[in-house]
């Protein structure tokens, strides 16, 4: 099994902030409870509890448009409007059993402004652990870098897939990796200034062009300042057919790939690695044999729409559809019957939706 991801801080911190957000908001721990009580039982499984993990998305756009992404297969950067502050804090209001806030969207929350930090703070002011992943692109504009570093974020992911200025900028359409490593000088600069401990991890996507330089991507990402790396080994196709060539998942050598996080934790380095293709085996009967996000997560785009995870991230793709009737609120849709056979999709293995198909063992 590869070595997972672990969050900036370690699993320690993660662990002090759950602990936090449980004071914080005592409905969340009764509710943790409620769900870890329900997914060990698959037989008699029922959802009574809310779910307690957020992908939400402030805006739903993009300046870049990236070979994996489906960003490149639209016809705008944009795919909807952008969430309102107002509607934020609603959402965030209305879920007190929430621990985990990915304020992400299927693009660059940067382009967001300055209510994307004030969507981070006031997550943050509730204890609810917050990340997000930017292409840190925008880094230098707006003083984005000092508002990052205030904004109090658990964890900010940067995605750079190459230290080849031709590979990345072919990989990243539209970014020049020279900006991007001034913008990250800046960034860690600005945190070792102002002594606030770098929360920074360096995230990058393994496709056709990029997969054998996971050594140098390492080693670079050290040399600038990162102390925590992910590794996605396989992108994922978001549910497109189009973007399957991409793929590397049936190349890559699981075992060197612990090899390299094990030398590099000697070195007090975290490497961990992403992966999403045949995950799953579903053959069991244990819920941990599925994917977790039907039973735990909601992705929530900027327009209230609800695509199934991150790795479709695009309602157009796939969404839950719940009828017009219902309340576009994540609760209304969480314990609506759509969201159910969702679920039970999973649970049974039969009928499972077509993007779903590639996470899991024999069922394409
Ligand atoms: S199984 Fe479906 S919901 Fe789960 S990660 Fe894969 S595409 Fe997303």
């Amino acid at each position: 099994m590869l070595r997972a991801v672990i969050p900036v801080g370690g699993h320690e911190a993660y662990q002090q902030q759950r602990q936090k957000r449980f004071t914080y908001s005592p409905e969340s721990l009764i509710n943790y409870t409620a769900y870890i009580n329900r997914i060990s039982d698959i037989t008699n499984y029922h959802c009574d509890y809310k779910p307690w993990k957020y992908q939400l998305e402030p805006n739903s756009s993009c300046n870049l448009s990236c070979q994996m992404c489906a960003v490149s297969t639209w016809d705008s950067q944009q795919r909807a409007a952008d969430l309102s502050l107002t509607s934020f804090r609603q959402i965030i209001d209305e879920n007190p059993a929430l621990l985990e806030l990915n304020l992400c969207p299927l693009g660059e929350p940067l382009l967001r402004g300055d209510d994307f930090f004030a969507m981070c703070t006031y997550a943050r002011s509730k204890e609810i652990w917050t990340r997000t992943v930017t292409n840190a692109t925008l880094l230098h504009a707006n003083d984005n870098y000092k508002k990052l570093a205030f904004s109090n974020f658990n964890e900010v992911v940067i995605s750079i897939d190459s230290f080849n200025k031709s590979t990345y900028e072919s990989i990243r359409r539209g970014s020049k990796l020279s900006n991007v490593l001034r913008n990250i000088e800046l960034l860690h600069g600005f945190y070792r200034n102002s002594d606030i401990p770098i929360n920074t991890k360096l995230n990058a996507v393994l496709i056709t062009e990029n997969k054998d330089s996971v050594d140098n991507i390492i080693q670079r990402a050290v040399d600038i300042g990162f102390s925590n790396i992910s590794i996605t080994i396989d992108a994922f196709n978001w549910g497109l057919d189009a973007l399957d060539g991409l793929n590397v998942y049936s190349s890559n050598d699981d075992l060197y790939f612990n090899h390299l996080a094990d030398l590099w934790s000697t070195r007090g380095i975290d490497v961990g690695f992403v992966t999403t293709t045949n995950k799953f085996h579903g053959s069991t009967s244990s819920l941990e044999d599925r994917c977790s996000w039907p039973f735990s997560a909601m992705y929530i785009g900027s327009d209230l729409r609800y695509p199934p995870c991150c790795h479709v991230g695009d309602p157009d793709v796939f969404e839950v559809n719940v009828p017009s009737s219902i309340s576009t609120s994540p609760l209304a849709v969480w314990f609506s019957d759509q969201y159910s056979l969702f679920r039970q999709q999973h649970i049974s293995q039969l009928d499972l939706p077509k993007v779903c198909k590639p996470c899991y063992v024999n069922n394409s």
